[in-house]
């Protein structure tokens, strides 16, 4: 077996490729891949597969997502997790063009996380070169990310239960590029008030306002928002009413919750669901719920971060851990158990909007910082999860050990996450 190689050795291979690398990320942006068209993220799809299958991986089309498959040389197997679909609509390119100012990269999608997915495809190809054993991997590509991967999701979650640990390639957080370890859950609530119409003149009395009921619900749902603890409502949309004079017989808002634990997300459901209009002739409905569960550091994925941070400083990267109130496909792969690692896609900002970029000095260390990570991953897998892992997953995982390791004792080496998760 050839000995695995230092990540500045990965990085030495990367740099003289970078010109190729970003041939390749250029190739995949100029494929515009909204969510709503289906066929242009199955024709990116296409592009992606031919040039993972060069790599030796196995391609397998899915109806809402790519999954590429590589068999491995043991050990453990690594869920590397990414989405395809991209906010923006095709066209856009032709006012937002893929371009290059000093050394930022610009263009749509390609932060979010066009990218990611050809940091993958790097790291893969330099391990591939260097002849790095590799333990069975699975890259899962979803189509529909950016609209809650509702198609995608229970591929996500069977593929997560079968691996030790889940790499998402989501970009770092600002500004830093960061490591996110935490992130958000979302319950997504429609409120629909029905009243009683009135002519506002002649019969007020007769009338009873679903709108006046429903701003007071959505009121007093807003005001259990509490920013230091991280519980969010926000009433997004309202409609209701049909004229000035006429007592309104319908309203109906829309109501997105988050928070960083389970129990506040259920805490805030039974407080929700526990309103009741003052006008007794006025009823509310609330339908939906959680959307994404939230993405709680465990011991695991912060051993996993601690040894990402590690091979990082290696590389020159300092990767401060960093939790976020949005969500991502890395929040499935968390509820179920499995040590997940977020935000290891490329440096840069401006996600979803105009001025979204990467940074390109930046490329190539993360990318040597992928390929680390998952040269390391089948010898040592964060056991404290695994437990987990092994039960959802329901049968057992080659070559794993349920064994305490001392770096999730103490929290890894250098710095430990509550003091950056601490911080207001
Ligand atoms: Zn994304």
């Amino acid at each position: 077996m050839t000995a695995v190689p230092t990540p500045v050795e990965i990085l030495r291979w990367l740099q003289p490729r970078q010109p190729a690398i970003l041939e390749r990320l250029r190739a995949w942006v100029g494929h515009e891949s909204p969510t709503a068209e289906p066929e242009r993220v199955r024709a990116l799809a296409a592009v992606v597969a031919a040039d993972f299958a060069a790599l030796g991986l196995r391609p397998a089309l899915h109806p809402g997502a790519l999954e590429l498959t590589y068999a491995g040389e043991g050990g453990a197997p690594v869920l590397l997790l990414g989405h395809l679909d991209t906010v923006w609509a095709a066209g856009t390119l032709a006012r937002m063009p893929c371009r290059v100012d000093g050394d930022r990269l610009f263009g749509p999608g390609v932060y979010d996380m066009k990218a990611g997915l050809v940091m993958a495809h790097a790291a893969l190809e330099a391990l591939r070169a260097l002849k790095v054993p590799l333990p069975p991997l699975t890259l899962l590509l979803v189509f529909d990310e950016e609209t809650g991967s509702r198609a995608s999701r229970p591929l996500t979650e069977a593929r997560a239960r079968a691996a030790y640990a889940a790499y998402v390639l989501e970009p770092g957080a600002e500004p830093e590029g960061g490591l996110k370890i935490a992130r958000k859950g979302i319950a997504l609530y429609q409120l629909a008030a029905r009243g009683v119409a009135a002519h506002a003149g002649v019969d007020f009395e007769k009338g009873a306002s679903a709108l006046v009921e429903l701003a007071r619900a959505v009121v007093q749902a807003a005001s259990w928002s509490d920013p230091a603890s991280g519980l969010t409502l926000n009433p997004g949309v309202f409609h209701a009413g049909t004229r000035a004079n006429v007592v309104a017989e319908e309203a109906r808002a829309d109501l997105d919750v988050r928070a960083w634990t389970a129990a506040a997300l259920a805490h805030a459901d039974q407080r929700l669901r526990a309103l009741r209009p003052a006008d007794v002739r006025v009823t509310l409905e609330i339908a939906g719920g959680l959307n994404r569960p939230p993405m709680e550091p465990t011991p695991a994925s912060q051993a996993l971060a601690a040894r990402a941070q590690a091979l990082g400083r290696e590389l020159g990267l300092e990767l401060p851990l960093a939790r976020t109130g949005g969500g991502s496909d890395g929040n499935f792969t968390a509820a179920c158990g499995v040590p997940t690692l977020d935000g290891l896609g490329a440096q840069g900002a401006g996600a979803h909007a105009a001025h979204e970029h990467i940074l390109l000095s930046a490329l190539a260390p993360r990318t040597a910082l992928l390929a680390a990570l998952l040269a390391a991953g089948s010898s040592a897998p964060p056991t404290r999860q695994l437990g987990d892992a092994l039960s959802a997953s329901g049968r057992p995982l080659p070559g794993i050990e349920a064994r305490p390791q001392p770096d999730q004792r103490e929290g890894g080496s250098g710095e430990r996450w509550p003091r950056h998760l601490a911080a207001p």
